[in-house]
């Protein structure tokens, strides 16, 4: 199993201090959904974990299976089992779906074990269907003049064939229609194992309404201030967030 353990983070992007010492543990096994108001730091804290640029760890420690994880280049990051779907996924014009999810799941692998084409493109070609996507974007340029809801699918097809250990989904489940939102949902529920972890980042509970986390976490103002079972997303979704701000006595 696997353990993503992260302790008392600080980040700063451009020396103003946006994570104020986050603590939070997620295991193989377990789904744990983050949620909060918006600019609160969800997304600072995803780009922290895969080692954004922009996003300097100021205090604090993230580790993997005891294994410092801030050490690590980006990409050493994703070899070890860490998988980020971003709020904004970034357009990469010039290298195919198909070709940038080959080339993913070869660099996961040993030199001279590279996954057998024919391999690659049965299990595209099933996962492709099982999330309802058109088989013509494996050969579009990934995300280039994808729709909101085909860049979201995209993610999950990625989750699918990199199999990572440990997620992050970072607002999945925002600008989907009804039927995207079922079918990504579908695709993140079938990564259900006891060999993978997922931190799902959303604003909304509605996501939690087709895929019932282990446990909830509330961030505001750069912490995580609240930890539950799955009723605190169901509470949060009937009460918003004010009451929280009055039991911690947060003031805006
Ligand atoms: P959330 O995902 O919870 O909505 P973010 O992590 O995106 O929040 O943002 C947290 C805070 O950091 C906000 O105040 C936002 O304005 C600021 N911020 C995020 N990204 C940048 C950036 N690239 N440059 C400057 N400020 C940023
Ligand atoms: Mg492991
Ligand atoms: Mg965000």
């Amino acid at each position: 199993s696997t353990v993503l353990e992260i302790k008392n983070l600080h980040v700063s992007i451009e020396d103003k201090e946006i994570l104020k010492g986050v603590n939070l543990t997620v295991k193989s096994g377990e789904f744990h959904a983050i949620m909060g108001p918006n600019g609160t730091g969800k997304s600072t804290l995803a780009s922290a974990i895969m080692g954004h640029p922009n996003y300097e760890v100021t205090e604090g420690t993230i580790k993997l299976d005891g294994e410092d994880v801030l050490e690590m280049e980006v990409d050493e990051r994703a070899r070890v089992g860490l998988f980020l779907a971003m709020q904004y996924p970034s357009e990469i014009s010039g290298v195919t779906t198909s070709d940038f999810l080959r080339s993913a799941i070869n660099a996961k692998r040993e030199e001279g074990d590279e996954i057998p084409l024919m391999n690659f493109i049965k299990k595209l070609d099933w996962d492709l269907e099982y999330l309802d996507i058109d088989k013509n974007m494996a050969t579009r340029y990934l995300n280039e003049g994808f729709s909101g809801g085909e860049k979201k699918r995209n993610e999950i097809l990625q989750l699918l064939q990199l199999k990572p250990d440990i997620a992050i989904l970072d607002e999945i489940d925002s600008g989907l229609d009804i039927d995207a939102l079922k079918v990504v949902s579908k695709g993140i529920n079938k990564m259900r194992s006891d060999n993978f972890g997922c931190l799902i980042i959303t604003h909304y509970q509605r996501l939690l309404n087709y895929i019932t986390p282990d446990f909830v976490h509330v961030m505001m103002q750069g912490r995580v201030v609240k930890s539950d079972g799955p009723e605190l997303a169901k509470r949060l979704e009937a009460e918003g967030y004010e009451w929280i701000k009055e039991e911690l006595g947060i003031e805006d």
